[in-house]
């Protein structure tokens, strides 16, 4: 029915001021429940229209001995493990702390979609730890003012989509394992919509690659248009659209609309606005201008849309003032292995948003790369494929004792993340991990997408 978010960070960063306004006065205390420890704790929130259920991995604050740093991490590791979404909060007024870095690293390596909130942003005093907060590597942070009740606009809008496709998801799977009592009434006898749910794309690329071109493009020749709708975040809003038979939500940003005003800044603009648009989209379309492709800020945000988890497509715009159109594809295919082998396989497509030419195979390569997002390999097969890829190139053996790949399973799609049940888990080297997943790639036909890894520990 709903979704979990987990609070986590460092002690008094402000998780429980957070925790006590989402839950407010009707907070239900069930640390009697089985399988909630002690240390953390759950409510049921309230934020807007959305209901879910809010982790708060509190009681660490009167823990001093050396231990603090163990006990922190394996309580977030367990409350990242129970939730859907991460909060990730950190003091904007205290700046990022090693600790913070260590918290970063964890929710990178296991959490399907972090929020980054920089709390304590109430005033001047947090704008720099506000900056900060963009080195973590996980998106634009949210300012937020847990205490004063600021910011929570902003976290409805990034909650509100996710809210979506987990419900979106549960009605999707069978209910077989998730066993969920709950008193109230799931749902006021609303009847359930029907309408395939619009797949949410953002357009993002530097200024001047095209984008309002394109997104006008696809919009012109459609007289379903439903937006543009106010109100979704002020930096963000979105329009929905029927593009050749797809419904689509295409996420615009407003440093398109802002750019000319603030010429110093663009840069900066558009990036951090691109990093908005990202967390909204399932697929991701990075436009790139054919005469400038590549640049670093172009390779900035395909890679962020990557560690983001999003499916990613690459358009190279204006190939209609192409010369020599063969010579120049080899050279952009040739760029991109090179610049972004972290997207290997990723689909790029040549077009003219002026033209319309090639517009059909983009809208081909977003719906293909949103298939492959949310595959689902059975667990059967997985295992198959796993003995398989171990017969062929046995893990390795630190200290004389070999790793043991046990037992996989896929814990998530959109994007595809994979559990591999093994010892040693902390040994595990990077190459072999790439070496599973470049194999689930190629075995699974899943080009492009974001691949998921982790290794995990029995018990
Ligand atoms: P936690 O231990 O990380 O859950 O942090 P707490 O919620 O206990 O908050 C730690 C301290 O920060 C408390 O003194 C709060 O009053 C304060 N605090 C929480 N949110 C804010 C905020 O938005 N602004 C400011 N200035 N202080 C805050
Ligand atoms: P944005 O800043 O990314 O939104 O870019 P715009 O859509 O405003 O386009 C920037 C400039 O590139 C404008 O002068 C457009 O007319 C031009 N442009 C956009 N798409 C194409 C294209 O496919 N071919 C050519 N030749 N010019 C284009």
């Amino acid at each position: 029915m709903s979704f979990t978010l987990a609070i986590v960070g460092r002690p008094n960063v402000g998780k429980s001021t957070l925790f006590n306004r989402l839950v407010g006065k009707k907070l239900a205390l069930v640390d009697n429940q089985p399988g909630v420890t002690r240390d953390l704790r759950e409510g049921e929130a309230r934020l807007g229209d959305l209901r879910f259920t809010v982790i708060d991995t509190a009681g660490l604050e009167d823990t001093t001995d050396d231990s603090l740093q163990g006990r922190m991490r394996r309580l977030t590791e367990r409350a990242v493990d129970m939730a859907d979404v991460c909060l990730f909060m950190i003091d904007a007024r205290a700046g990022i702390t090693s600790i913070d870095m260590m918290f970063a690293e964890i929710l990178r390596k296991r959490s399907a979609h972090v929020i980054l909130a920089a709390n304590k942003s109430e005033g001047s005093a947090a704008d720099a730890g506000v900056l900060e907060a963009y080195n973590l590597g996980l998106g634009e942070p949210i300012r937020l003012s847990a205490e004063h009740g600021e910011g929570l606009n902003d976290l409805y809008s990034v909650l509100m989509p996710l809210a979506d496709d987990f419900e979106e998801r549960e009605q999707e799977s069978a209910p077989e394992t998730d066993v969920e009592v709950s008193e109230e009434p799931e749902n006021d006898g609303a009847p359930v919509p029907t309408v395939a749910k619009p797949l949410q794309i953002a357009v993002v690329g530097r200024p001047n690659a095209g984008k309002s071109t394109l997104i006008n493009r696809i919009l012109g020749e459609d007289r379903l248009l439903t937006g543009p709708e106010p109100g979704i975040t002020r930096d963000a809003i979105s329009v929905a659209t029927i593009w050749d038979n797809t419904p689509m939500r295409i996420f615009d940003t407003a440093g398109m609309r802002k750019k000319a005003k603030v010429q110093d800044k663009v840069e900066k603009l558009s990036v951090s606005d691109g990093l908005r648009a990202v967390k909204f989209a399932e697929v991701v379309v990075v436009l790139l201008d054919a005469a400038i492709p590549f640049e670093q800020q172009d390779l900035r945000i395909a890679d962020l849309a990557e560690r983001e988890g999003r499916a990613v497509v690459l358009a190279v715009n204006k190939w209609d003032v192409e010369e020599d159109k063969q010579g120049k594809l080899r050279a952009l295919k040739e760029a991109f292995d090179r610049l972004l082998p972290q997207l290997r396989g990723a689909p790029l497509v040549t077009v003219s948003a002026k033209t319309g030419r090639g517009l059909d195979r983009l809208q081909d390569a977003i719906l293909r790369a949103h298939d492959v997002w949310n595959r689902r390999v059975s667990t059967a097969k997985l295992n198959r494929w796993l003995s398989g890829m171990i017969e062929a190139h046995p893990p390795p053996a630190p200290q004389g004792r070999r790793i043991k790949l046990r037992y996989m399973t896929q814990a998530k799609t959109r994007p595809p993340g994979f559990v591999v049940m093994c010892s040693q888990p902390d040994k595990m080297p990077e190459s072999y991990s790439r070496y599973l997943v470049n194999g689930l790639r190629d075995d699974f036909d899943m080009p492009g997408t974001p691949i998921r890894l982790t290794m995990r520990g029995q018990g």
